[in-house]
């Protein structure tokens, strides 16, 4: 076969599927290739083999904001059998002494459960929510959904307003200085940097102090999609292919190739060659692209280096343990509060501030520290994920993955671990000890990089927010905004803005600059970052 596409893209992940979607829609032939078996990345539903009619989620689950995502709407996936729900009660952390820290769809709900713990961090958690409102509104979305704005002109214009200079200010902190700034309670606090934790990971990082105020701001929380995370791919790929493009699995690249100085296509490991007249996407890592992929001899050697210093999180790799059910985990602390018993994202082993001191420490020796987890139990909200009237039910822990400094420990260790982490589980939720568990299985950070090689050293955001790694300088300088300093070739997965988890808008972001430079019509209407922060 030797087709010629106007845009290939490589890995068929969330990123790369939005971007092929917005791409085909302009009336582009695109293709993407990726060696799993099905697309989706990190949106994978499996049917357990053992137990036919359980599903699990073995990646992602947590979907934050996804129905008020500018392309849920733009790509019409109601239409292509894409359903969201967002819990009322969105989570929690289940102390060992019964009482629960609750954090609700309705931010009085939140106050109030947090009054429990200390009345003054109540209201500082109310005045901060309603304080950031504006700004996750008028700043923090915009910026999320446009390419990035260059940092000097970005600081001039937040720098002229007051709600741009308070964001700076709060994002000079550290995740881990605002928490202790602001807040006095030790549950409440080690409650807000797990939070944080979710999505920015490193609390130590400076430039991340207003993480936790937009995450207590924002209208939309953490969602589900019925039937499973494979769903919102099973959406992508309906819109994709019924506006012309095509998806190929189950493919091994060998290289991208260069002709007259431009990326212009790609070659498997079967010698099969695919043209590319237009653009060649990449959704895989830095080091994937331009080191693994790339001729040297296309690459400068500064973008060569650069991409081989490119750095992951230490403290994102998840270790889960998933369950079969009779029936769901019920918490102890549901006596005092039933409504645990409806609770989303649940989080257990988290008592006191000075853990994450230890988590850290943990990480950095390569070892496992004592578990702090959190995950749901999903068939409560969705019975199409079990057999009638049965569960299934996840843990996850943020654990590292060169244990002890050696990723292949986890194989002899992954399964006594995940004895550890029931049993933790089963002393909050005894049922889970009486004889309920139909079948289990645990996946360590080890097996993620084995599946998602993007996600190297099991970093599932693909790439941390220091060295530099963030906004207009992702993945680093010279390649950030999509496009990189080969022509024709451009970048579009987590490694990118605004980063990793799902919020498909890497992918979105890049549709528009490729869009831009092939000379198609914005069909879209995406927000002007720059205009939203000069309008301030
Ligand atoms: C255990 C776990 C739990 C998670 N939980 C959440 C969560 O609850 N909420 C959330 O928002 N995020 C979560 N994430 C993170 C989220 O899944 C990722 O950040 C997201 O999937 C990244 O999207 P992407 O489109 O950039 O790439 P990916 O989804 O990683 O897709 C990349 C694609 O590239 C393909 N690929 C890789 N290498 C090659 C190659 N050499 N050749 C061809 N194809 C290749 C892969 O097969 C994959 O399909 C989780 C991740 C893991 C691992």
């Amino acid at each position: 076969m030797n087709a010629i596409f106007d845009g290939i893209i490589l890995g068929a992940g969330h990123n790369a599927l939005i971007l092929q979607a917005y791409l085909s829609r302009c009336g582009l032939k695109t293709l993407s290739l990726d060696r799993a078996p099905i697309p989706g990345g990190g949106l994978t539903t499996i049917e357990n083999p053992r137990l036919p009619g359980f599903r699990h989620n073995p990646h992602s689950f947590f979907h934050r904001a996804i129905t008020a995502m500018p392309w849920y709407g733009d790509l019409e996936l109601e239409r292509h059998g894409v359903r969201y729900l967002e819990p009322k009660l969105n989570v929690t952390m289940i102390l060992r002494d019964g009482r629960a820290l609750e954090w609700w769809t309705d931010l009085d709900r939140t106050v109030a459960s947090c009054a429990e713990f200390s009345t003054r961090d109540a209201d500082t958690l109310r005045r901060l929510a309603e304080e950031f409102r504006p700004i996750v509104e008028k700043i923090l979305l915009p910026e999320a959904q446009s390419p990035p704005l260059e940092p000097a002109l970005r600081r001039r214009l937040l720098e002229r307003s007051a709600l741009g200079r308070r964001l700076l200010e709060i994002s000079a902190l550290s995740p881990l200085e605002f928490v202790t700034r602001h807040f006095e309670n030790d549950a409440v606090r080690a409650g807000l940097l797990f939070f944080n934790g979710l999505r920015e990971v490193d609390l130590r990082l400076k430039g991340f102090g207003h993480s936790i105020p937009a995450l207590l701001a924002s209208r939309s929380k953490a969602q589900m999609a019925v039937g499973g995370s494979a769903a919102l791919a099973q959406g992508l790929v309906a819109d994709i292919t019924r506006h012309g493009g095509e998806i190929r699995c189950g493919i091994e690249l060998r290289g991208i190739l260069v002709g007259s100085g431009r990326a212009s296509g790609v070659e498997l490991t079967t010698g099969e060659q695919i043209h590319a007249s237009g653009f060649v996407a990449s959704g895989l890592n830095p080091q994937q692209t331009f080191l693994d992929l790339m001729p040297a001899e296309a690459v400068p050697a500064s973008v060569r280096e650069k991409a081989a210093e490119f750095q992951y999180n230490l403290l994102a790799p998840l270790f889960g343990l998933h369950l079969a059910l009779d029936e769901p985990p019920r918490y102890a602390a549901s006596a005092n509060h039933p409504e645990l018993n409806d609770a989303f994202m649940v989080i257990v082993g988290l008592e006191r501030f000075g853990q994450f001191h230890e988590i850290v420490a943990a990480h950095e020796r390569g070892e496992i520290p004592s578990p702090v987890a959190w995950g749901a139990c999903p068939t409560l909200f969705d019975s199409s994920q079990a057999l009638s009237g049965k569960h299934t039910a996840f843990l996850w822990e943020k654990l590292p993955c060169a244990l002890r400094g050696d990723p292949s420990n986890w194989a002899r260790e992954k399964d006594a671990h995940g004895a550890r982490l029931l049993k933790l589980w089963s002393e909050l939720a005894p049922n889970l000890g009486r004889g309920v568990i139909r079948d289990q299985f645990v996946l360590s950070p080890a097996d993620t990089e084995i599946t998602l090689p993007n996600m190297r050293h099991g970093d599932l955001l693909v790439g941390s927010f220091a060295n530099n790694q963030v906004g207009y300088h992702r993945p680093f300088a010279g390649a950030g905004c999509y496009r990189t300093p080969v022509p024709g070739l451009y970048l579009c997965g987590g490694s990118t803005h605004p980063g990793g988890n799902i919020t498909g808008l890497c992918g979105y972001n890049a549709a528009r600059v490729i869009a831009a430079d092939l000379g198609k019509r914005i069909w879209w209407n995406p927000p002007d970052a720059e205009q939203a922060l000069a309008a301030l």
